[in-house]
Order: C-alpha cells, then structure tokens, then sequence
C-alpha cells in the first residue's frame, strides 16, 4: 500500500493558499504566529521573495534549543534560519533544525483521525486503517480509559520515548500518576545509564562540562562536538576552548572530530572501567597526587568506614564518624570544633576497627595498575602513565579563579563520561569511578570541571547528596521492603537502582506476568513517542507484547513500528508546528557566555496546521477532565510548572487548554504580562544565574560529594535481605542472585562479564554511537529525507557498518561489501562495510540505528542497519544494578552470499 494513500489528505482545516489566504491567516491569530513585522524584499536562502520571519526554536535534540526563525512565503513555510539575537546559538543551526520544513509536509504523516479495521496485528500487517471523525476516535479512546480505570488502573500501562516530537514526558506521568497505575515504561531509556553518576556527583540528572574554563578534556565514551552537531554555544564553546588551546583526549573504539584536538586512544569495549580505576591507581599509589583539601572538606572521604564496609556511627545520635586528627579521636562529622580529618590510617572506634573511606578508596585500586589496565583496555601502560599525569598536573590543584566577584577552586581538567563507556557490563560503576578520579583532584562542581546542568534538587542523607531519582523513585525497594506480587511490571524491585527499567523486562511481563511475579495483565496500551520495537533488544518480545494487549492508542505523528499495533491513533503535529517552552539553558556542555544563561523558548506553529492533527497535551487534559481527574491535574500542573502560591496557579475547577497552561507558566517567568502575544514576537526570554548556583561547590558543604558509595552498597544490603527472606531470585539471574548483590559496591571494583570474557567464535567487539542527523530520533529524523541525505554524503557514510583495515583485511572482506553480523547473544543484523582507520582494531562500528521496518514510513527510513538486535537483555544478560542493557556485544562477521 502506498503510504501517501493510507490517509486521505483531506483536512478539518483548509490549508491556506495565497496572499489572501495569508491575510486571513494572520487574522485568526491563534493559528498563526504573527512573526516579526520584517517584510523581505530577497531571501537569503534563495528562495522567493518576500514574506514574514516567524520566531520558532528548534529543541530536536537535547544538548540545547536553538532560537530559530521560519520564513513564510503565502502561508508556506520555505525555510529556517538561526535566530541572530538568540544568546546561545546567535544564528547558528545545525542540519537537524533546517530539516524540520520536511517533516512539516511530510507525506507520510497522519493526516487524520485513524482506527484499524484488521484486527490482526503484526509489524507486516496492514492495519486497514480507515478515517474517523475526531469525535468517534476520542469516544472509543476515552471509553477504554473508563473501562480500564473501573475495572483496575493498573491494568493501563503508559509508555513514553523521546519520539519524534520530543514530548512533553513529565506531563504524561503526571496523568499517570492521576490515573493510578505504577505502569510506567520509558522505551527512550534501555539504555540510559549514564544518570547515576551525575546524581551522585553533581545532584543533576545530567552532566555538563564547563570547557569555557577547562584545559584538559577526557571523554571517555562521549560524543562532544561534531558527531553530536550541537549548532549553538556548545559548539562554539568547545571551538573556543581549542583555540585557547584545551586538550583533548578521547578514549573511544571510534576516534572522532574531538581527538584532532589532543589525541585518540583506541580502547577495547568493555575497557574503560580498567581505564579510569588505574588512572586513580596513577594518582594514588605512583604520583601521590589528590586534591586533600577538598576531600575532607566536600566529600565523605574522611567518614569512617568499618570492616563490614558500613559506616561507623555516633552511638547516641547515629551520625556517621570521622577521625579529628587535632583532637585524636572521632567525632561525628557535622561536630563544629572538627579541627583536621583524617584522610588516612587506621583506627579504633565503639571497639571497632575503622578507617577513613579515602584509605579504602585507595587500597581497593591498589591492583588497578597500568599493566593490568593495559590488558583488559589495549591501551599501553606507559600511556595510560603519561595521560593520568598530564590530568594531574594541569589540574593545578590548589589554585583558586574569581568570577564575577566569586573566588572558587579552579581544577581545569575533566573526565566526561558519556553512554558509549556507562552502557556497558558494569558501566553504572564505571561512571562513577570516571568521577570518582575527577573528585579525587577536586574536579566536580568547579570551573573547568564536570558540573550540573539543571538546578541543584539537593536530597542529603548523613549529610552526603544521593540521588535524588533514587529517593523518589526506589527510596521503597529500600526502606518498605519487598512486595510479592510485584507493585508494576517494571521489575524496580529487583533493580533497586534502575532508573529506566529495561523494556525487554516489561514486556516480558506483560507476556507472561507470573514469570514477573504480576498478578494481573494488561488491558490498555497508551505508547507515545514510544518505539521498543527499534529501542529494545528484542522485537520478537515486543510484537508478542503488543499483540497479547486487547486495546492500544496512541498520538501519534509517523507511521511507525509502534503505530503499527494501535486500534486508533491520534494526528499529532510536527515538530515545528507544535506549541511548547523549552529551556534556553545549555546541557552537556557550556561555554563562559552561557554558563549563567537561564531563559524560556517558546514556538508555536508558523503556518496553518497542515493536516487534521492536534497538540498531545489537549488530547491528555481533555481525557483528564472527561474521566474527572481535573482538580487533580489542575494541581498537579501548578506543582510541576511551579505556580502554586502565585497569581498563575490554576484554578482546581476550571478547565484548561495547554494554551492557556503555558499563557500562564510565561507569564509567571517573564513577568509584566509578558505572555503568549509577546514570546510570538520575541521567541525567548533570559535571565541571569548567579554565578554561586552555577557551581555546585558552594552547595557541596551541605551537601558532601558521595566519592564511598555507600547508598548503592546499603540498597544491595536490603534488596539481598529481602530477596532472601521472601525466596525469591530476579527474573533472568536465577542461580546467580550473589552475582546481583556483588555489583552494590560502595567502591571501585572490576567484574568479569560476557564482554569481557574472551571468545574464539565471537571475535569482534560491536559499538554504536550517535551521529549528528539521527540523535534519540527527536524531530522525525528517521524519515527525513533531507537528513538521510545528509548522512548519505558525510565522508565516513555514517549509514554503513564500519570496520579497521587490518581487521578487514584479515577476513578477506573489502569496502562496500555485504556483510552479516553475529552476536554472541543470536540476534544478527545486515549492512553495508565501509573500511575505516577510525575503528579500534577489534571493534565493528554501528553509527547511529537504521533500519525501520514498518511499511508506511517513507522508505528512506528503512536504511542503515538495526544496531539493537545485537544485543540482549535475556537470561541475565542485563546489568542488573541499573537495568541497562550492554550497548556493545561480541559478534563475528561474514560476507552476505
Ligand atoms: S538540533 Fe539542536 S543543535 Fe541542531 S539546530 Fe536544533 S537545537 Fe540547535
């Protein structure tokens, strides 16, 4: 079936034409951004002639929103352009931002209200669709909410991904919550492991690496520059530190734009937990160099620490221990005569042997030497010797920077762990090791250093910061102990420290819920933005879940895997078209211009709505209010924009559009009425950020830095005690649970695992990375014709599987070749061999994922190869600590016949 034919383009409103059209366009105003009353004489795109530039941003990745401007010729977008006056991108814009025109009048987008008429369901199964009236669609929606919601809530399950609109994820599980279902799966996150760490260190969901001020950069598995594309003050934030002359060193199985800038150490996959313990190891027991000062001061190193690895506690008050060096004795670590603390030795305390958490930091990479690291990464000791010591020295340990009137410590060297290094067997600890070594030479939260993108959420606990995803959301596996059944199907129990329980788990469960210890199944299905079918590792498991669910629904914008199994879908607009606020704040990286940016984007649709679709937020406050949860999300929307107790909270009984929800969130930012009318003609409002939030140092004295990590080890303590005292073992890990409670470590610890055990059979590592046209698939990307092109006609052909010369040479195999590719896990995927010396010698590159195999997706999303079936999160296969799933396997290759 063509898929331009599977809807009818036929619309609820006619899509205007002309100057006239234009004019009465402009009239109606809520559909139609005024813009900037610019009226241009040429284009400077080349295009026609005249026209309005309408503000926009872009936000189809998740490094930054760029400010962007979209031309309107006669009602017709024609093209986009970085907005000049924008504070972080100034008029930049990458590929993905100018690409967004061809989502916006992509054909192959729902164009209507849609319902099956084939009630068999399959990844090649036409599903029939026919048109609905918007009304009969919601009615058969908001009917099986009701169902489901009088029968039992938890029957619902709502899973969210990035998806191609990058929606509003919070808003979701706010109905959730409303809803009262624990089902909650993020099909964005198999592999989202790298959040841990970045709680831990910087009390932030993400890291960010402040190389305005940073000399010595170490990314470890992380895309900073060009293979991400960030347009906007990332990007010129890196290129201005390379001019100031900062140094790269990227320790990756593929080299990229960065180590032209320093230098590229090809490491085995697998490897980089070896790399950073023996980089500590180099510090600690060969340079004898550490930051002292900010150990005692901004870290638990000097908490005792006893024989049973807890901490040693205050008899009367419980507070945990340190050691006065002044005063010869220990003393609760908050006392306020504490003179100078002890970082080393070894002591006597309630009886009991004792030693500061620095001298068991230090004894547990005694053996972490160079040369053992230099087996298990392939990376020459004497280099791994060189690196450590070149990161020592210009970390300038004890010199101080003033900025903006604020003295600080200014440590200019970073570590910046990324998913290539933290989604891997044992990555969770691996990240935390990589911080672990930036803190021991006073490295986080300070100028030139690793440090937090969002605001400090700060949650202390025996006065150290723990993660604060891990207090909302898992604070019950520790403290309430274990239920049987299950309260969801996302196995949280079990993986104490999941932040995005693996899918192949929840859709193990919905096939088979006793396996999961789930006494119910599941009756409806809400995916949104949801794609597991190309996120997860298994798709024979998500077809057999999807087809095992009586009634899925979904907003949807592209005809994807996902809407493949849906009874009705809702036509969601396009990226552009959709009205939103998003932060003008950088993340992954900053740059001195922006460090202390803080703002709001907001874009509505430049143009008419080109087809019959509709904003997600309305269809989630519409059902919200028809099912009567509207008081409850009327609050629960103040809370989450922040408007209780302001002149913005939203009235309980009233009834809301998002239009209005955001009216007032501008409004409550901005101030002096500045709303809707003036973001239209504005596009974003800043704010400046102290300089003392952007830094976490200051909070870290109330706060102390977790370098022992002692939370993880105590969840392992009460997630083993519990498992026990019920008998029962962790789907996947039966017969191995010690293995489970081995990996809740308060230190650095190498584990064997599947990857790293060597094989005869299997004897290539695969590795995946993103690529700048395809990041987290935000903003339709994989059926951007626009963006295909572009990666069609990147040098490295970024669509193609890459290989290292020698390692093609020694197979016979050659550039262009046909090749199947093995895992040891079963699964195998099919490309296209491109011979590359950017490949570490033993690892075969997959950039990005490709691959879709729905058949009403332009067909230029079916190219490039299915990374995620070369992995697996079966039979104990996942990281059971985190719930991630190993992004790099062992495979073998041969040539397609
Ligand atoms: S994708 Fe990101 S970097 Fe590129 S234009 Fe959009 S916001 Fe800017």
């Amino acid at each position: 079936m063509d898929a331009a034919k599977v809807v009818p383009a036929t619309t609820r409103r006619t899509f205007l034409k002309g100057g006239a059209a234009l004019a009465a366009a402009l009239a109606i105003g809520a559909h139609v951004a005024p813009g900037k009353a610019e009226a241009l004489t040429e284009s400077e795109g080349g295009g026609k002639e005249g026209g309005t530039w309408v503000t926009s941003f872009c936000g189809t990745c998740i490094w930054t929103n760029c400010g962007l401007e979209v031309k309107v010729i006669d009602g017709v977008a024609v093209e986009v352009r970085g907005n000049k006056d924008h504070p972080s991108n100034k008029g930049t814009m990458c590929p993905r931002g100018a690409a967004q025109l061809m989502n916006l009048y992509n054909p192959y987008r729902f164009k209507a209200p849609v319902k099956r008429t084939n009630p068999e369901k399959g990844l090649d199964v036409d599903p029939g669709w026919q048109e609905i009236s918007w009304d009969e669609a919601k009615g058969i929606i908001f009917e099986k909410m009701a169902a489901v919601r009088d029968t039992d809530p938890r029957r619902l399950m709502f899973m969210y991904g990035f998806g191609d609109t990058l929606h509003e994820g919070p808003f979701t599980k706010l109905f959730t919550g409303i809803f009262g279902t624990p089902n909650y799966a993020m099909s964005a996150g198999p592999l989202c492991e790298v959040h841990h760490a970045p709680q831990l260190f910087n009390n932030t969901f993400v890291d960010r690496i402040d190389v305005g001020y940073c000399n010595y950069l170490i990314t470890l598995g992380r895309n900073m520059g060009a293979q991400a594309a960030f347009a906007s003050g990332p990007a010129r934030a890196m290129a201005d530190a390379w001019k100031r002359g900062m140094k790269t060193v990227v320790v990756d199985p593929h080299s990229n734009v960065e180590a032209s800038h320093g230098e590229w150490l090809p490491i085995t996959p697998g490897g980089d937990m070896a790399f950073v313990m023996s980089m500590a190891n180099v510090l600690l027991h060969e340079l004898d160099v550490y930051d002292a000062v900010y150990l005692r001061d901004r870290t638990n190193a000097p908490y005792l620490i006893q024989d049973d690895l807890d901490y040693a506690r205050d008899a009367g008050t419980g507070k945990p221990l340190v050691w006065d060096v002044s005063a010869g004795g220990a003393k609760t670590y908050d006392d306020e005569t504490l003179g100078e603390l002890a970082l080393t030795g070894s002591y006597t305390v309630n009886g009991q042997p004792v030693e500061p958490a620095f001298e068991k930091i230090k004894a547990s990479v005694k053996d972490a030497t160079p040369e053992w690291a230099a087996e298990k990464t392939g990376i020459a000791a004497e280099t791994i010797r060189r690196i450590t010591a070149e990161f020592a020295e210009e970390a300038r340990i004890g010199s101080i920077i003033v900025i903006d009137g604020v003295e600080l410590p200014y440590r200019p060297v970073c570590i910046a762990t990324g998913r290539g290094a933290a989604n891997t067997m044992q990555g969770m600890r691996t990240y935390y090791v990589a911080d672990l070594v930036n803190a021991l030479v006073g490295a986080i939260g300070v100028p030139g250093s690793v440090i937090h993108a969002d605001g400090p959420k700060f949650v202390v606990e025996d006065g150290v910061i723990h993660d604060v995803l891990m207090a909302e959301t898992f604070l019950p596996a520790y403290d309430a102990g274990f239920s049987i059944p299950f309260k969801d199907l996302t196995g949280k129990q079990f993986s104490a420290l999941a932040k995005f329980p693996i899918l192949t788990t929840t859709m193990g469960a919905i096939v088979d819920p006793q396996k999961y210890f789930v006494d119910y199944d599941i009756d409806v299905m809400f995916p949104i933005g949801a794609n597991p079918f190309m996120a997860d590792s298994s798709r024979d498991l998500c077809v057999a879940a999807f087809q095992k669910v009586p009634f899925t629904w979904t907003v949807g914008y592209n005809m994807d895997e996902t809407s493949m199994f849906c009874d009705v879908v809702l036509p969601e607009h396009s990226s552009l078209e959709r009205q939103q606020i998003r932060p003008v704040d950088e993340t992954m990286t900053v740059g001195r211009d922006t460090i202390a940016l803080a703002g709001v984007n907001y874009k509505e649709s430049p143009v008419e709505h080109v087809y019959d679709t509709c904003q997600y937020e309305d269809i989630i406050m519409e059902m919200a209010y028809y099912l009567g949860y509207g008081p409850k999300l009327n609050a629960m929307t103040s809370g989450f924009f922040k408007l209780v107790g302001t002149e913005f909270a939203l009235d309980p009984a009233k009834e809301y559009t998002y239009a209005e929800i955001i009216e007032n969130y501008l409004q409550s930012i901005a101030g002096n009425g500045k709303g809707i009318d003036w973001f239209r003609e504005h596009g974003f409002y800043t704010y400046k950020v102290p300089i003392e939030e952007c830094y976490d140092y200051v909070a870290q004295s109330v706060g102390r830095v977790p370098v022992y990590n002692w939370r993880d080890f105590m969840v392992g303590r009460h997630l083993k005690a519990n498992c026990e005292k019920w008998g029962v073992e962790q789907p996947g890990w039966e017969g191995r649970m010690g293995e489970v409670y081995a990996e809740y470590t308060p230190l650095p610890e190498w584990h064997d695992n599947f990857l790293t055990d060597p094989s005869d059979e299997f004897d290539l590592f695969a590795v995946n990375w993103k690529i700048s046209p395809r990041i987290l698939g935000l903003g339709g990307q994989d059926e951007n014709p626009w963006l295909r092109e572009v990666v069609e006609n990147l040098e490295f052909d970024d669509l193609r599987i890459q290989i290292n010369p020698a390692a093609a040479e020694e197979r016979g195999l050659r550039d262009g070749d046909r090749v199947i590719v093995e895992s040891q896990h079963g699964g195998s995927t099919e490309g296209v061999l491109k011979v590359t010396g950017l490949m570490q010698r033993n690892s075969l590159g997959f950039p990005a994922q490709g691959g879709h195999v729905a058949p009403f997706m332009n067909p230029t999303a079916r190219r490039g190869t299915t990374y995620n079936q070369l992995l697996s999160a079966d039979d104990g296969k996942y990281f059971p600590e985190s719930g991630s799933i190993s992004i790099a396997a062992r495979v073998k290759i041969r040539k397609a016949e």
